[in-house]
Protein backbone atom coordinates (compact mmCIF):
# COMPACT_ATOMS: atom_id res chain seq x y z
CA UNK A 1 0.00 0.00 0.00
CA UNK A 2 1.09 3.36 -0.12
CA UNK A 3 -0.38 7.12 0.05
CA UNK A 4 -1.76 7.01 -3.38
CA UNK A 5 -3.42 3.29 -2.81
CA UNK A 6 -5.42 4.86 0.16
CA UNK A 7 -6.20 8.00 -1.41
CA UNK A 8 -7.79 5.97 -4.37
CA UNK A 9 -9.77 3.50 -1.77
CA UNK A 10 -10.95 6.59 0.43
CA UNK A 11 -12.22 8.84 -2.90
CA UNK A 12 -13.80 5.39 -3.98
CA UNK A 13 -15.21 5.03 -0.12
CA UNK A 14 -16.40 8.39 -0.20
CA UNK A 15 -18.24 8.25 -4.08
CA UNK A 16 -19.85 5.26 -3.11
CA UNK A 17 -21.39 6.67 0.27
CA UNK A 18 -22.75 9.94 -2.02
CA UNK A 19 -21.07 11.86 -0.50
CA UNK A 20 -18.03 14.57 -2.69
CA UNK A 21 -14.19 13.13 -3.25
CA UNK A 22 -11.53 14.83 -1.03
CA UNK A 23 -14.63 15.58 1.86
CA UNK A 24 -12.69 13.33 4.40
CA UNK A 25 -10.24 13.93 6.20
CA UNK A 26 -7.07 11.42 5.44
CA UNK A 27 -5.09 11.85 9.32
CA UNK A 28 -1.78 10.10 7.84
CA UNK A 29 -0.65 8.05 11.41
CA UNK A 30 2.90 8.79 11.57
CA UNK A 31 3.85 7.34 15.00
CA UNK A 32 7.30 5.14 15.29
CA UNK A 33 7.57 5.42 11.47
CA UNK A 34 10.97 6.05 9.96
CA UNK A 35 11.41 9.48 9.28
CA UNK A 36 12.39 8.68 5.96
CA UNK A 37 8.92 8.00 5.33
CA UNK A 38 7.12 10.55 6.58
CA UNK A 39 9.18 12.36 4.74
CA UNK A 40 8.16 10.79 1.68
CA UNK A 41 4.76 11.40 2.35
CA UNK A 42 5.64 14.68 2.74
CA UNK A 43 7.41 15.03 -0.70
CA UNK A 44 4.29 13.63 -2.04
CA UNK A 45 2.61 16.72 -0.86
CA UNK A 46 0.03 14.71 2.30
CA UNK A 47 -0.04 17.44 4.85
CA UNK A 48 -2.06 16.05 7.74
CA UNK A 49 -0.95 14.19 10.19
CA UNK A 50 -1.44 11.67 13.38
CA UNK A 51 0.59 10.65 16.76
CA UNK A 52 0.31 9.43 19.68
CA UNK A 53 3.03 10.07 21.77
CA UNK A 54 3.80 13.81 22.71
CA UNK A 55 7.05 13.51 23.33
CA UNK A 56 8.12 11.72 19.89
CA UNK A 57 5.66 14.20 17.88
CA UNK A 58 7.73 17.05 19.63
CA UNK A 59 11.16 15.76 18.55
CA UNK A 60 10.02 15.65 14.82
CA UNK A 61 7.29 18.25 14.04
CA UNK A 62 8.57 21.17 14.72
CA UNK A 63 11.24 21.13 12.38
CA UNK A 64 9.09 19.18 10.02
CA UNK A 65 6.41 22.05 10.01
CA UNK A 66 9.60 24.56 9.30
CA UNK A 67 10.16 22.54 6.07
CA UNK A 68 7.14 21.39 5.07
CA UNK A 69 4.03 24.47 4.48
CA UNK A 70 0.68 23.67 5.82
CA UNK A 71 1.16 20.85 8.14
CA UNK A 72 -1.16 20.30 10.99
CA UNK A 73 -1.12 17.33 13.38
CA UNK A 74 -3.74 15.70 14.71
CA UNK A 75 -2.96 14.18 18.70
CA UNK A 76 -4.74 10.47 18.72
CA UNK A 77 -3.35 9.15 21.53
CA UNK A 78 -3.97 9.20 25.18
CA UNK A 79 -3.13 12.21 26.68
CA UNK A 80 -1.74 12.77 30.06
CA UNK A 81 -3.06 16.00 31.95
CA UNK A 82 0.81 17.03 32.88
CA UNK A 83 1.81 16.93 29.15
CA UNK A 84 -1.46 18.85 28.04
CA UNK A 85 0.59 21.68 27.87
CA UNK A 86 3.26 20.48 25.55
CA UNK A 87 0.03 19.27 23.66
CA UNK A 88 -1.54 22.44 22.82
CA UNK A 89 1.42 24.15 21.88
CA UNK A 90 2.34 21.17 19.37
CA UNK A 91 -0.93 19.91 18.17
CA UNK A 92 -3.25 21.50 15.40
CA UNK A 93 -6.13 18.48 16.91
CA UNK A 94 -6.64 16.31 20.13
CA UNK A 95 -8.95 13.30 19.67
CA UNK A 96 -8.48 12.05 22.97
CA UNK A 97 -10.21 14.19 25.12
CA UNK A 98 -11.90 11.62 27.82
CA UNK A 99 -12.17 13.25 30.79
CA UNK A 100 -13.08 16.01 33.63
CA UNK A 101 -9.55 16.65 34.84
CA UNK A 102 -8.03 17.07 31.06
CA UNK A 103 -10.84 19.24 30.01
CA UNK A 104 -10.59 20.78 33.02
CA UNK A 105 -6.60 21.70 32.06
CA UNK A 106 -7.51 22.51 28.50
CA UNK A 107 -9.89 25.03 29.10
CA UNK A 108 -7.56 26.88 31.52
CA UNK A 109 -4.59 26.55 28.48
CA UNK A 110 -6.85 27.67 26.03
CA UNK A 111 -7.84 30.70 28.10
CA UNK A 112 -4.00 31.59 28.77
CA UNK A 113 -3.18 31.29 25.28
CA UNK A 114 -6.71 32.81 23.16
CA UNK A 115 -6.49 29.70 21.20
CA UNK A 116 -7.45 26.10 21.15
CA UNK A 117 -6.45 22.61 19.16
CA UNK A 118 -9.77 21.12 17.63
CA UNK A 119 -11.26 18.87 20.09
CA UNK A 120 -12.75 15.85 19.38
CA UNK A 121 -14.16 13.64 22.55
CA UNK A 122 -13.07 9.72 22.97
CA UNK A 123 -15.93 7.61 23.28
CA UNK A 124 -15.47 3.88 24.27
CA UNK A 125 -18.36 2.34 22.54
CA UNK A 126 -17.34 -0.58 23.13
CA UNK A 127 -17.28 -0.70 27.24
CA UNK A 128 -13.95 -2.06 27.22
CA UNK A 129 -12.48 -1.99 30.99
CA UNK A 130 -9.33 -1.21 29.60
CA UNK A 131 -9.66 1.30 26.86
CA UNK A 132 -9.90 5.07 27.46
CA UNK A 133 -12.92 7.04 26.53
CA UNK A 134 -16.09 8.06 27.64
CA UNK A 135 -18.63 5.24 28.66
CA UNK A 136 -22.13 5.98 26.03
CA UNK A 137 -23.83 6.27 29.47
CA UNK A 138 -21.60 9.57 30.21
CA UNK A 139 -20.78 11.32 27.38
CA UNK A 140 -24.22 13.58 26.57
CA UNK A 141 -22.85 14.70 30.33
CA UNK A 142 -19.75 15.12 29.57
CA UNK A 143 -20.27 16.94 26.07
CA UNK A 144 -22.10 19.40 28.43
CA UNK A 145 -19.40 19.75 31.05
CA UNK A 146 -16.95 20.89 28.68
CA UNK A 147 -19.38 23.52 26.74
CA UNK A 148 -19.99 24.65 29.98
CA UNK A 149 -16.16 25.34 30.19
CA UNK A 150 -16.12 27.03 27.42
CA UNK A 151 -14.18 24.19 24.92
CA UNK A 152 -14.78 24.38 21.05
CA UNK A 153 -15.65 20.86 20.41
CA UNK A 154 -14.80 19.49 17.00
CA UNK A 155 -16.75 15.82 17.13
CA UNK A 156 -16.23 12.87 18.41
CA UNK A 157 -13.59 9.52 17.97
CA UNK A 158 -14.03 5.92 18.75
CA UNK A 159 -11.40 3.06 18.43
CA UNK A 160 -13.77 0.17 17.77
CA UNK A 161 -12.95 -3.55 20.06
CA UNK A 162 -10.37 -5.11 18.11
CA UNK A 163 -11.85 -8.28 16.34
CA UNK A 164 -15.34 -6.71 16.17
CA UNK A 165 -17.64 -5.59 13.78
CA UNK A 166 -16.85 -2.06 13.80
CA UNK A 167 -20.19 -0.78 11.88
CA UNK A 168 -22.44 -1.00 14.97
CA UNK A 169 -19.64 1.45 16.74
CA UNK A 170 -19.54 3.77 13.94
CA UNK A 171 -23.31 3.81 13.54
CA UNK A 172 -23.14 4.87 17.61
CA UNK A 173 -20.72 7.52 17.67
CA UNK A 174 -22.38 9.15 14.62
CA UNK A 175 -26.06 8.77 17.00
CA UNK A 176 -24.37 10.24 19.61
CA UNK A 177 -22.97 12.88 17.72
CA UNK A 178 -26.77 13.89 15.68
CA UNK A 179 -28.22 14.06 19.36
CA UNK A 180 -25.62 16.51 20.64
CA UNK A 181 -25.04 18.91 17.47
CA UNK A 182 -21.40 17.75 16.78
CA UNK A 183 -20.25 17.18 12.83
CA UNK A 184 -16.95 15.89 13.39
CA UNK A 185 -16.71 12.00 13.61
CA UNK A 186 -13.14 10.95 13.51
CA UNK A 187 -13.82 6.82 12.87
CA UNK A 188 -11.92 4.38 11.01
CA UNK A 189 -8.54 3.10 10.62
CA UNK A 190 -6.33 1.00 7.82
CA UNK A 191 -8.75 -2.22 8.24
CA UNK A 192 -11.93 -0.56 8.03
CA UNK A 193 -11.94 3.10 7.11
CA UNK A 194 -13.96 2.31 3.87
CA UNK A 195 -17.01 1.31 6.33
CA UNK A 196 -16.36 4.49 8.41
CA UNK A 197 -16.42 6.48 5.58
CA UNK A 198 -19.96 4.77 5.01
CA UNK A 199 -20.87 5.32 8.10
CA UNK A 200 -20.17 9.22 8.30
CA UNK A 201 -16.93 9.58 9.08
CA UNK A 202 -15.22 13.16 8.62
CA UNK A 203 -11.93 12.21 9.50
CA UNK A 204 -9.95 8.49 9.06
CA UNK A 205 -7.03 7.74 10.70
CA UNK A 206 -4.44 5.40 8.93
CA UNK A 207 -0.98 4.27 9.70
CA UNK A 208 -0.06 1.41 8.18
CA UNK A 209 -2.08 0.74 5.26
CA UNK A 210 0.13 3.89 4.12
CA UNK A 211 3.56 3.94 6.30
CA UNK A 212 3.62 -0.11 6.34
CA UNK A 213 4.04 -2.15 9.49
CA UNK A 214 5.26 -0.18 12.40
CA UNK A 215 8.22 -1.71 14.00
CA UNK A 216 8.36 -1.16 17.69
CA UNK A 217 11.80 -2.49 18.68
C1 LIG B 1 -2.15 3.70 15.57
C2 LIG B 1 -3.52 4.26 15.49
C3 LIG B 1 -4.19 4.36 14.27
C4 LIG B 1 -3.64 3.82 12.96
O1 LIG B 1 -3.74 2.44 12.99
P1 LIG B 1 -3.49 1.58 11.65
O2 LIG B 1 -4.15 0.29 11.96
O3 LIG B 1 -2.03 1.48 11.48
O4 LIG B 1 -4.16 2.29 10.53
C5 LIG B 1 -5.43 4.97 14.25
N1 LIG B 1 -6.00 5.46 15.37
C6 LIG B 1 -5.38 5.37 16.57
C7 LIG B 1 -6.06 5.93 17.77
C8 LIG B 1 -4.14 4.76 16.66
O5 LIG B 1 -3.56 4.66 17.87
Amino acid sequence: MSLADIVGRLNAAERAAGRAEGSVTLIAVSKVQPLERVEAVLAEGHRVFGENYVQEAAGKWPELKERFAGVSVHMIGPLQTNKAKAAVELFDAIHTLDRPSLAQKLARLADARGTCPELFIQVNTGSEPQKAGVLPGDVDGFIADCRGLGLPLSGLMCIPPEDADSTPHFAMLADIAERNGLAGLSMGMSADFAAAVAAGATHVRVGSAIFGARDYR
